[in-house]
């Protein structure tokens, strides 16, 4: 059985700008290909991003898949490979929004991943408790929004494996979680 971490995008990779999708103004974290260098040859990666603003008609899908391939290609040059992402592009109600474990379910039947050694690793809430749900470990990190909902964590029962500052100190704690 193979190995998945589950990254969200917006917040955890890249500077979380709301709904603007401009490729002239995405910002990767620092240090996130260093981090998945560490764990790459142990882990497949996959994006999961809500875009509830598809659905809202801020941007249009083909303006998500431009600025998500921008992203992909830099991660890319860095010498990483995201094997896919997947998105929710509804603003309503529906079946594959964070926290549903939908696209983990996909991934899991597609690509062979055990889930209970594979990571959900996001800035919000909602990205631990689809880990938790999936019956993942999780990486809750204070970048993007995650200072911000930090109290929910408690205030709803949540509790991350790991919480840390910043993707890179949380992949160095992945890297090292059995050994
Ligand atoms: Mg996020
Ligand atoms: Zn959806």
């Amino acid at each position: 059985m193979k190995k998945a971490i589950f990254l969200d995008r917006d917040g955890t990779l890249i500077e979380d700008k709301g709904y603007e999708h401009s490729i002239d103004t995405q910002k990767v974290f620092p240090r996130v290909a260093d981090g998945l260098n560490l764990l790459k040859g142990d882990y497949l990666f996959f994006i999961i991003t809500n875009q509830p603003g598809i659905g809202r008609g801020f941007y249009t899908e083909t303006d998500f898949h431009e600025f998500n391939n921008h992203l992909l290609q830099h991660l890319n040059g860095n010498g990483i490979n995201i094997e896919k992402t997947y998105f929710c592009p509804h603003s309503d109600e529906c079946s594959c929004k964070k926290p549903s474990t939908k696209f983990i379910d996909e991934i899991v039947s597609e690509y062979s991943v055990c889930t209970e050694e594979s990571w959900a690793i996001g800035d919000h809430p909602f990205d631990i408790t689809m880990g938790i749900n999936a019956g993942c470990r999780t990486a809750y990190l204070l970048t993007g929004h995650g200072r911000k909902h930090f109290k929910e964590l408690k205030e709803n029962n949540i509790s991350p494996d790991i919480i840390e500052n910043s993707f890179y100190s949380a992949a160095k704690k992945i890297k090292n979680w059995n050994k």
